[in-house]
């Protein structure tokens, strides 16, 4: 692909040098708002991507020895940083990933909070003293890092997932090779400005770009890697699990969904109808813990779908700077189809579209389906857009089962007064996350955050993220 001077070329960050993908490639990166030329990316090789594990894995043997404290400066110099340079970060989440600026400013800070809460963890790498039954021996265990983290993310929350899962390992002394989406590589690229900045020694934080499909086996695959992390569709999940396997490198495995909504009859309407919309709107849906099934009792059926559709035909559709607009591009064509095929495949097996179903340019309006049975793809699959599906049910017993019959496990919520059923659903949803009284859309630095079944494997957060990048060693003294 050639160049445009007028274009910005990223490149790529390997053992604290700047560099050019191995043979001088690039790919382009688009708006999806227009699907114009937003700036190239430095085509990464299998070569690269060695090389970055090399130095990552060179530059552990010294970093894994850096004090607490120098971890936990750094990393709070990150959060300035960000702070410091929070309109190149929402920019970049506006004009390279179609973020309405609402959804970006959200991001923004949520990161912030990542970064902060990742600091908080280089003082509490911390193992226990084990009674033993040796006479007059001392028995303990200590917290190690692992090595070298493999961190791959997805196009759809960059600044999260990266501020997140980077940020935690490295807090516990590990380094990173991180593979950021095709989609969204300048996030990653600012972000490792910021860690460059920020005083992180070479080779503790590198960035490959370049097309995961093509370059990521030689990551996911390499002895050298210690753990993956790995944050996208459960298909490439699925392949990066037996890669995994084959080496025995532990990982994380953050996945797609079909997250359930149960509303009961005694639900308020007045507050769930908005943040029913806000768990599947935000961001044109194309969010993983986003709510595409909602279950509502029959007794408040037809005025949930009433008030439901009127609030989705008022959600905001404007300029993407607009604080008052929700509705995104959806990022590529291959996705864009995707979603048109669920809709009209939905329409003719029989759904009835209360609203939505039309396209403005790249962005898909709010649609709300009716009559939805198991036959239509929208029913089971992940559709990864603005679109929902909503379901009458008897009791909430049926609501409790149908919310379960899915091959998924992300998130969940059930909307009600009644603290019992409440706490039945939260017990007996076979998900990784239930919100009571609140949307599936909800995350924080802290939480077990992560799903079950087609939805993944282990959690993140910084506690998850202690016990999972790190690994306990048994020690003996004898007296
Ligand atoms: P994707 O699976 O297409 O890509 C994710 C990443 O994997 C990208 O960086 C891509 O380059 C890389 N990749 C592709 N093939 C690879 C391979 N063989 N080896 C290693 N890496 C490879 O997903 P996407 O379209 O970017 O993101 C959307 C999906 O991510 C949805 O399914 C969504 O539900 C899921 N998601 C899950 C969470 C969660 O926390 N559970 C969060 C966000 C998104």
């Amino acid at each position: 692909m050639n160049k445009k001077a007028d274009v910005n070329t990223f490149k790529q960050f390997i053992g604290g040098k700047w560099v050019e993908g191995e043979n001088g490639e690039v790919f382009e990166i688009q708006n999806p708002i227009d699907d114009s030329l937003y700036a190239f990316g430095a085509k990464g090789t299998k070569n690269d991507i060695k090389k970055a594990i090399k130095e990552a894995k060179s530059a552990f043997i010294g970093y894994k020895e850096t004090l607490p404290m120098d971890r936990e400066r750094m990393l709070l110099r990150v959060a300035e940083l960000m702070e410091e340079r929070k309109s190149d970060l929402i920019d970049c989440l506006i004009d390279e990933i179609g973020s309405p600026i609402q959804k970006a400013m959200f991001e923004f800070s949520k990161g912030l909070t990542m970064v902060r809460a990742a600091a908080g963890m280089c003082r509490n790498v911390r193992g226990e003293t084990i009674p033993s039954d040796a006479p007059e021996k001392f028995s303990m265990s200590i917290r190690e890092p692992l090595g070298v983290v493999a961190v791959i993310t997805p196009f759809n929350v960059p600044l999260i997932k990266t501020t997140r899962l980077v940020c935690n390992a490295i807090a516990l002394g590990n380094t990173v090779v991180h593979l950021p989406s095709e989609m969204a590589p300048h996030l990653t690229i600012i972000f490792a400005e910021i860690i460059e900045s920020a005083g992180f020694p070479a080779g503790s934080y590198n960035v490959v770009t370049g097309l995961g499909h093509e370059i990521g086996d030689e990551l996911t695959g390499d002895k050298d890697i210690d753990f993956v992390s790995f944050t996208g569709s459960s298909v490439v999940g699925q392949h990066i699990n037996e890669i995994c396997a084959k080496n025995k490198t532990p990982n994380t495995l953050e996945l797609g969904g079909k997250s359930p909504t149960v509303i009961l009859a005694d639900a308020d309407l007045e507050k769930t109808v908005p943040l029913a919309a806000r768990s599947i709107f935000m961001f044109a849906g194309q969010a993983c813990i986003g709510s595409s099934r909602f279950y509502v009792e029959r007794p408040i059926y037809e005025e949930f779908v009433k008030r439901f559709s009127q609030v989705a035909s008022k959600v905001g559709m404007g300029d993407l700077r607009d604080p008052n607009t929700v509705i995104a591009p959806i990022i590529s064509e291959r996705q864009r189809n995707r979603i048109k095929e669920h809709i009209a495949d939905a329409v003719a097996k029989g759904a009835t579209i209360v609203v939505g179903g039309e396209w403005d340019g790249n962005r898909c309006k709010p649609t709300l389906l009716t009559n939805v049975t198991e036959e239509m793809t929208v029913c089971k699959t992940e559709t990864f857009g603005p679109v929902t599906s909503i379901y009458p049910i008897d009791s909430y017993e049926e609501g409790l089962k149908r919310a379960n019959d899915t091959e998924y496990g992300l998130s969940s919520a059930i909307f009600t007064k009644d603290i019992g059923r409440a706490f039945h659903f939260a017990r007996n949803i076979e998900a990784g996350m239930c919100h009571i009284n609140g949307p599936t859309i909800h995350d924080e630095a802290h939480v077990p955050f992560g799903g079950n079944g087609e939805s993944g494997v282990g959690r993140e957060g910084t506690d998850a993220d202690m016990e999972a990048m790190t690994e306990l060693k048994w020690v003996t003294v004898q007296l």
